[in-house]
Protein backbone atom coordinates (compact mmCIF):
# COMPACT_ATOMS: atom_id res chain seq x y z
CA UNK A 1 0.00 0.00 0.00
CA UNK A 2 1.63 3.38 -1.15
CA UNK A 3 1.21 6.59 0.60
CA UNK A 4 -1.69 7.94 -0.99
CA UNK A 5 -3.46 4.83 -1.20
CA UNK A 6 -3.29 4.97 2.40
CA UNK A 7 -4.80 8.46 2.86
CA UNK A 8 -7.59 8.17 0.29
CA UNK A 9 -8.52 4.36 2.49
CA UNK A 10 -8.17 5.91 5.95
CA UNK A 11 -8.42 9.42 6.43
CA UNK A 12 -10.28 10.70 3.31
CA UNK A 13 -13.04 8.39 4.12
CA UNK A 14 -15.18 9.84 7.19
CA UNK A 15 -17.87 10.48 8.69
CA UNK A 16 -18.23 14.49 9.02
CA UNK A 17 -18.46 16.82 5.80
CA UNK A 18 -18.75 20.17 6.89
CA UNK A 19 -20.35 22.64 4.95
CA UNK A 20 -17.21 25.36 5.91
CA UNK A 21 -14.56 22.88 4.27
CA UNK A 22 -14.06 24.25 0.78
CA UNK A 23 -11.18 22.23 -0.09
CA UNK A 24 -10.89 19.17 2.48
CA UNK A 25 -8.14 16.54 1.97
CA UNK A 26 -6.58 16.24 -1.80
CA UNK A 27 -5.14 19.29 -1.95
CA UNK A 28 -1.85 21.05 -1.38
CA UNK A 29 -3.92 23.00 1.47
CA UNK A 30 -7.25 23.29 2.76
CA UNK A 31 -9.38 26.05 2.39
CA UNK A 32 -11.62 27.30 5.47
CA UNK A 33 -14.35 29.23 6.25
CA UNK A 34 -14.29 30.45 9.53
CA UNK A 35 -17.84 31.79 10.74
CA UNK A 36 -18.32 35.68 11.04
CA UNK A 37 -17.81 36.97 14.61
CA UNK A 38 -15.76 34.04 15.93
CA UNK A 39 -11.99 34.15 16.73
CA UNK A 40 -10.26 30.59 15.73
CA UNK A 41 -8.74 27.98 18.56
CA UNK A 42 -5.92 26.78 17.68
CA UNK A 43 -4.23 23.67 19.23
CA UNK A 44 -1.69 20.87 18.91
CA UNK A 45 -0.67 17.61 20.79
CA UNK A 46 1.44 15.30 19.86
CA UNK A 47 1.39 11.30 21.24
CA UNK A 48 4.69 9.31 20.98
CA UNK A 49 4.53 5.66 21.49
CA UNK A 50 6.63 4.75 23.77
CA UNK A 51 6.44 8.34 25.63
CA UNK A 52 2.70 9.44 26.11
CA UNK A 53 1.23 5.35 25.71
CA UNK A 54 2.68 1.75 25.22
CA UNK A 55 4.24 0.31 22.06
CA UNK A 56 1.40 -2.07 22.17
CA UNK A 57 -1.42 -0.06 23.20
CA UNK A 58 -4.45 -1.00 20.81
CA UNK A 59 -5.07 0.89 17.77
CA UNK A 60 -8.10 2.03 18.29
CA UNK A 61 -7.07 3.58 21.65
CA UNK A 62 -4.36 5.45 20.41
CA UNK A 63 -6.94 6.80 17.93
CA UNK A 64 -9.12 8.09 20.23
CA UNK A 65 -7.13 9.58 22.84
CA UNK A 66 -4.81 11.33 20.43
CA UNK A 67 -7.95 13.01 19.18
CA UNK A 68 -9.65 13.47 22.99
CA UNK A 69 -6.66 15.55 24.21
CA UNK A 70 -6.80 18.25 21.40
CA UNK A 71 -10.46 18.32 22.01
CA UNK A 72 -9.93 18.55 25.88
CA UNK A 73 -7.58 21.72 24.75
CA UNK A 74 -10.46 23.55 23.10
CA UNK A 75 -13.11 22.35 25.77
CA UNK A 76 -10.39 24.52 28.31
CA UNK A 77 -10.86 27.72 25.76
CA UNK A 78 -14.51 27.32 25.56
CA UNK A 79 -14.23 26.89 21.82
CA UNK A 80 -16.50 24.47 19.67
CA UNK A 81 -13.89 22.35 17.43
CA UNK A 82 -14.72 22.17 14.00
CA UNK A 83 -11.63 20.96 12.08
CA UNK A 84 -8.42 18.84 12.47
CA UNK A 85 -5.14 18.07 10.55
CA UNK A 86 -3.35 14.73 11.23
CA UNK A 87 0.86 14.13 11.16
CA UNK A 88 1.23 10.71 11.50
CA UNK A 89 4.69 8.42 11.45
CA UNK A 90 4.09 4.94 10.82
CA UNK A 91 6.73 2.26 11.28
CA UNK A 92 5.17 0.41 8.50
CA UNK A 93 1.56 0.66 6.57
CA UNK A 94 0.04 -1.97 8.45
CA UNK A 95 -3.88 -2.44 7.34
CA UNK A 96 -5.54 -3.52 10.14
CA UNK A 97 -3.21 -0.82 13.02
CA UNK A 98 -4.74 1.86 10.10
CA UNK A 99 -8.05 0.14 10.25
CA UNK A 100 -8.20 0.64 14.01
CA UNK A 101 -6.49 3.88 14.55
CA UNK A 102 -8.86 5.24 12.06
CA UNK A 103 -11.78 3.50 13.74
CA UNK A 104 -11.02 5.32 17.21
CA UNK A 105 -10.36 8.80 15.41
CA UNK A 106 -13.29 8.90 14.13
CA UNK A 107 -15.91 7.28 16.07
CA UNK A 108 -14.84 10.78 18.11
CA UNK A 109 -14.81 13.36 15.56
CA UNK A 110 -17.84 12.21 14.41
CA UNK A 111 -20.41 12.98 17.96
CA UNK A 112 -18.46 16.38 18.11
CA UNK A 113 -18.99 17.33 14.26
CA UNK A 114 -14.85 17.35 13.03
CA UNK A 115 -13.61 17.14 9.73
CA UNK A 116 -10.50 15.68 9.24
CA UNK A 117 -9.00 18.28 6.79
CA UNK A 118 -5.18 17.58 5.96
CA UNK A 119 -2.52 16.31 7.01
CA UNK A 120 0.85 14.85 6.23
CA UNK A 121 2.13 11.07 6.25
CA UNK A 122 5.70 9.76 6.76
CA UNK A 123 7.48 6.47 7.56
CA UNK A 124 9.11 6.52 10.89
CA UNK A 125 8.72 5.37 14.90
CA UNK A 126 4.97 5.67 15.80
CA UNK A 127 3.81 9.00 16.24
CA UNK A 128 0.80 10.74 16.12
CA UNK A 129 0.51 14.99 16.15
CA UNK A 130 -2.75 16.50 15.79
CA UNK A 131 -3.98 19.93 15.23
CA UNK A 132 -7.35 21.48 16.04
CA UNK A 133 -9.33 23.99 15.25
CA UNK A 134 -12.67 25.79 16.77
CA UNK A 135 -14.39 28.79 17.13
CA UNK A 136 -15.56 30.71 20.08
CA UNK A 137 -17.45 34.27 20.03
CA UNK A 138 -14.91 36.92 20.18
CA UNK A 139 -13.43 38.17 22.80
CA UNK A 140 -15.11 35.22 24.84
CA UNK A 141 -12.41 32.50 25.10
CA UNK A 142 -12.00 30.86 28.63
CA UNK A 143 -8.09 32.53 29.39
CA UNK A 144 -5.76 30.67 32.53
CA UNK A 145 -5.49 34.40 33.93
CA UNK A 146 -9.04 35.29 34.80
CA UNK A 147 -9.33 33.86 38.43
CA UNK A 148 -9.78 36.46 41.09
CA UNK A 149 -9.43 37.10 44.30
CA UNK A 150 -12.60 34.95 46.30
CA UNK A 151 -13.43 32.97 43.31
CA UNK A 152 -15.05 29.68 43.64
CA UNK A 153 -12.75 26.48 42.35
CA UNK A 154 -14.72 23.54 40.24
CA UNK A 155 -13.76 20.28 38.72
CA UNK A 156 -16.02 18.49 36.02
CA UNK A 157 -15.64 14.79 37.13
CA UNK A 158 -13.25 12.51 39.40
CA UNK A 159 -9.74 12.73 39.63
CA UNK A 160 -7.03 10.64 39.57
CA UNK A 161 -8.26 7.48 37.63
CA UNK A 162 -6.17 7.41 34.74
CA UNK A 163 -3.12 7.73 36.98
CA UNK A 164 -4.78 4.57 38.54
CA UNK A 165 -4.86 3.24 35.51
CA UNK A 166 -1.32 3.68 34.14
CA UNK A 167 -0.30 2.58 38.08
CA UNK A 168 -1.98 -0.73 37.42
CA UNK A 169 -0.60 -1.14 33.94
CA UNK A 170 2.91 -0.15 35.15
CA UNK A 171 2.35 -2.85 37.86
CA UNK A 172 2.08 0.06 40.53
CA UNK A 173 -1.18 -1.17 42.06
CA UNK A 174 -3.22 -4.46 42.16
CA UNK A 175 -6.61 -4.27 40.32
CA UNK A 176 -9.69 -6.29 40.41
CA UNK A 177 -10.86 -7.22 36.80
CA UNK A 178 -13.40 -4.41 37.55
CA UNK A 179 -11.65 -1.45 38.53
CA UNK A 180 -8.87 -2.34 36.44
CA UNK A 181 -11.76 -1.76 33.49
CA UNK A 182 -12.47 1.17 35.24
CA UNK A 183 -9.37 2.71 35.45
CA UNK A 184 -7.92 1.68 31.70
CA UNK A 185 -10.90 2.71 30.31
CA UNK A 186 -10.48 6.34 32.02
CA UNK A 187 -7.11 6.60 31.27
CA UNK A 188 -7.40 5.23 27.60
CA UNK A 189 -11.03 6.85 26.79
CA UNK A 190 -10.98 10.30 28.31
CA UNK A 191 -14.26 12.20 27.81
CA UNK A 192 -13.32 15.40 26.36
CA UNK A 193 -15.50 18.54 28.16
CA UNK A 194 -16.39 20.32 25.05
CA UNK A 195 -20.11 20.45 25.98
CA UNK A 196 -18.95 22.20 29.47
CA UNK A 197 -16.51 24.14 28.11
CA UNK A 198 -18.66 25.87 25.97
CA UNK A 199 -21.45 26.39 28.22
CA UNK A 200 -18.67 27.79 30.82
CA UNK A 201 -18.30 30.99 28.57
CA UNK A 202 -19.29 34.10 30.59
CA UNK A 203 -19.40 32.10 34.07
CA UNK A 204 -16.21 31.17 34.63
CA UNK A 205 -12.94 33.09 34.99
CA UNK A 206 -10.50 31.14 33.83
CA UNK A 207 -10.38 27.48 32.96
CA UNK A 208 -7.67 24.75 32.19
CA UNK A 209 -8.20 20.98 31.16
CA UNK A 210 -6.10 18.55 33.35
CA UNK A 211 -3.72 16.95 31.42
CA UNK A 212 -0.44 16.79 33.81
CA UNK A 213 -2.27 16.44 37.16
CA UNK A 214 -4.55 18.89 39.30
CA UNK A 215 -1.83 20.31 40.85
CA UNK A 216 0.52 21.14 38.20
CA UNK A 217 -2.24 22.43 35.87
CA UNK A 218 -3.88 25.32 38.69
CA UNK A 219 -0.67 25.73 39.02
CA UNK A 220 -1.20 27.47 35.76
CA UNK A 221 -3.68 29.10 36.21
CA UNK A 222 -2.74 30.60 39.54
CA UNK A 223 0.41 31.76 37.98
CA UNK A 224 -1.63 33.20 35.08
CA UNK A 225 -3.54 34.53 37.40
CA UNK A 226 -1.35 36.09 39.99
CA UNK A 227 -2.97 34.26 43.02
CA UNK A 228 -2.41 31.70 45.06
CA UNK A 229 -5.16 29.25 46.01
CA UNK A 230 -6.46 26.59 48.82
CA UNK A 231 -7.86 23.41 47.93
CA UNK A 232 -9.97 21.13 50.35
CA UNK A 233 -8.67 17.08 49.78
CA UNK A 234 -12.24 16.25 51.37
CA UNK A 235 -13.81 18.22 48.67
CA UNK A 236 -12.36 16.43 45.31
CA UNK A 237 -14.88 13.87 43.15
CA UNK A 238 -12.83 10.23 43.67
CA UNK A 239 -14.42 7.47 41.75
CA UNK A 240 -15.11 4.88 43.86
CA UNK A 241 -13.02 2.40 42.72
CA UNK A 242 -10.58 5.14 43.92
CA UNK A 243 -12.29 4.94 47.19
CA UNK A 244 -11.85 1.44 47.36
CA UNK A 245 -7.98 1.96 46.68
CA UNK A 246 -7.32 5.41 48.66
CA UNK A 247 -5.72 4.05 51.76
CA UNK A 248 -3.34 2.02 49.73
CA UNK A 249 -2.82 4.82 47.59
CA UNK A 250 -3.51 8.00 49.27
CA UNK A 251 -4.27 11.59 47.52
CA UNK A 252 -1.49 11.34 45.00
CA UNK A 253 -2.75 10.25 41.62
CA UNK A 254 -5.98 12.92 42.52
CA UNK A 255 -3.80 15.89 43.13
CA UNK A 256 -0.52 14.56 41.13
CA UNK A 257 -1.64 11.89 38.67
CA UNK A 258 -2.21 13.52 34.68
CA UNK A 259 -4.24 12.44 31.73
CA UNK A 260 -7.63 12.78 33.58
CA UNK A 261 -8.86 15.56 30.90
CA UNK A 262 -11.44 17.07 33.47
CA UNK A 263 -11.95 21.51 33.14
CA UNK A 264 -10.65 22.61 36.20
CA UNK A 265 -12.09 26.38 36.59
CA UNK A 266 -12.86 28.96 38.62
CA UNK A 267 -16.18 31.39 39.19
CA UNK A 268 -16.62 34.53 40.57
CA UNK A 269 -19.40 34.46 43.36
CA UNK A 270 -21.34 37.04 41.48
CA UNK A 271 -21.68 34.29 39.03
CA UNK A 272 -22.33 31.39 41.10
CA UNK A 273 -26.25 30.80 40.67
CA UNK A 274 -25.55 30.72 36.84
CA UNK A 275 -23.26 27.84 37.65
CA UNK A 276 -25.63 26.00 39.25
CA UNK A 277 -28.35 26.54 36.29
CA UNK A 278 -25.86 25.72 34.01
CA UNK A 279 -25.30 22.49 35.83
CA UNK A 280 -29.08 21.70 36.08
CA UNK A 281 -29.46 22.43 32.26
CA UNK A 282 -26.40 20.19 31.38
CA UNK A 283 -27.26 17.43 33.99
CA UNK A 284 -23.29 17.10 34.72
CA UNK A 285 -22.72 17.28 38.73
CA UNK A 286 -19.81 20.41 39.34
CA UNK A 287 -17.38 20.19 42.25
CA UNK A 288 -16.50 23.26 44.59
CA UNK A 289 -12.81 22.04 45.59
CA UNK A 290 -11.75 25.40 46.71
CA UNK A 291 -11.14 28.73 46.24
CA UNK A 292 -8.79 31.37 45.17
CA UNK A 293 -7.01 33.11 47.76
CA UNK A 294 -4.73 36.28 47.58
CA UNK A 295 -1.28 34.22 48.93
CA UNK A 296 0.55 32.88 46.32
CA UNK A 297 1.03 29.17 46.25
CA UNK A 298 -1.44 26.02 46.11
CA UNK A 299 -2.40 24.92 50.22
CA UNK A 300 -3.78 21.93 49.77
CA UNK A 301 -5.54 20.88 53.14
CA UNK A 302 -5.92 17.74 54.33
CA UNK A 303 -9.28 16.27 56.45
CA UNK A 304 -7.38 16.59 59.52
CA UNK A 305 -6.53 19.99 58.95
CA UNK A 306 -2.94 19.34 57.86
CA UNK A 307 -1.27 20.43 54.74
CA UNK A 308 -0.51 18.08 52.46
CA UNK A 309 2.76 18.43 50.23
CA UNK A 310 2.07 15.91 46.78
CA UNK A 311 6.26 14.36 46.85
CA UNK A 312 5.66 14.49 42.77
CA UNK A 313 5.17 17.66 40.75
CA UNK A 314 2.82 17.55 37.73
CA UNK A 315 4.68 15.49 34.85
CA UNK A 316 7.22 17.31 33.08
CA UNK A 317 9.14 15.99 29.82
CA UNK A 318 12.04 17.86 30.66
CA UNK A 319 12.52 17.90 34.39
CA UNK A 320 15.75 16.73 35.76
CA UNK A 321 15.51 12.95 36.67
P1 LIG B 1 2.01 17.68 -0.26
O1 LIG B 1 3.08 16.83 -0.85
O2 LIG B 1 1.44 18.71 -1.16
O3 LIG B 1 2.35 18.18 1.11
P2 LIG B 1 0.85 15.23 0.55
O4 LIG B 1 1.23 14.33 -0.55
O5 LIG B 1 1.65 15.20 1.80
O6 LIG B 1 0.75 16.70 -0.03
O7 LIG B 1 -0.66 14.96 0.95
C1 LIG B 1 -1.67 14.86 -0.03
C2 LIG B 1 -2.98 15.28 0.58
O8 LIG B 1 -3.34 14.37 1.58
C3 LIG B 1 -2.96 16.65 1.22
O9 LIG B 1 -4.23 17.26 1.03
C4 LIG B 1 -2.74 16.35 2.67
O10 LIG B 1 -3.29 17.36 3.50
C5 LIG B 1 -3.49 15.03 2.82
N1 LIG B 1 -2.91 14.18 3.85
C6 LIG B 1 -1.70 13.63 3.93
N2 LIG B 1 -1.55 12.87 5.03
C7 LIG B 1 -2.72 12.95 5.69
C8 LIG B 1 -3.21 12.42 6.91
N3 LIG B 1 -2.46 11.64 7.70
N4 LIG B 1 -4.47 12.72 7.26
C9 LIG B 1 -5.23 13.53 6.51
N5 LIG B 1 -4.85 14.06 5.34
C10 LIG B 1 -3.60 13.78 4.94
MG1 LIG C 1 3.11 16.73 2.55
Amino acid sequence: MGEFELIREYFARQPVRRADVAVGIGDDAAVLDPPAGCQLAVSADMLVAGVHFPQDTAPAAVGYKALAVNLSDLAAMGASPAWFTLNISLPRADSSWLEGFSGGLFALAGPYGLQLVGGDTTRGPLTVGIQITGFVPSGQALLRSGARVGDGIYVTGPLGDAALGLMGLQGGVSLSKAQRDHVIGRLERPVPRVREGAALRGVASACIDISDGLAADLGHVLAASGTGARIELEALPLSPVYQSLQEQVGWGPAVSGGDDYELCFTVPPSRQSRLKALADELGCRLWRIGAVEAQPGLRLIEPSGAMYRPNVPGFNHFSAP
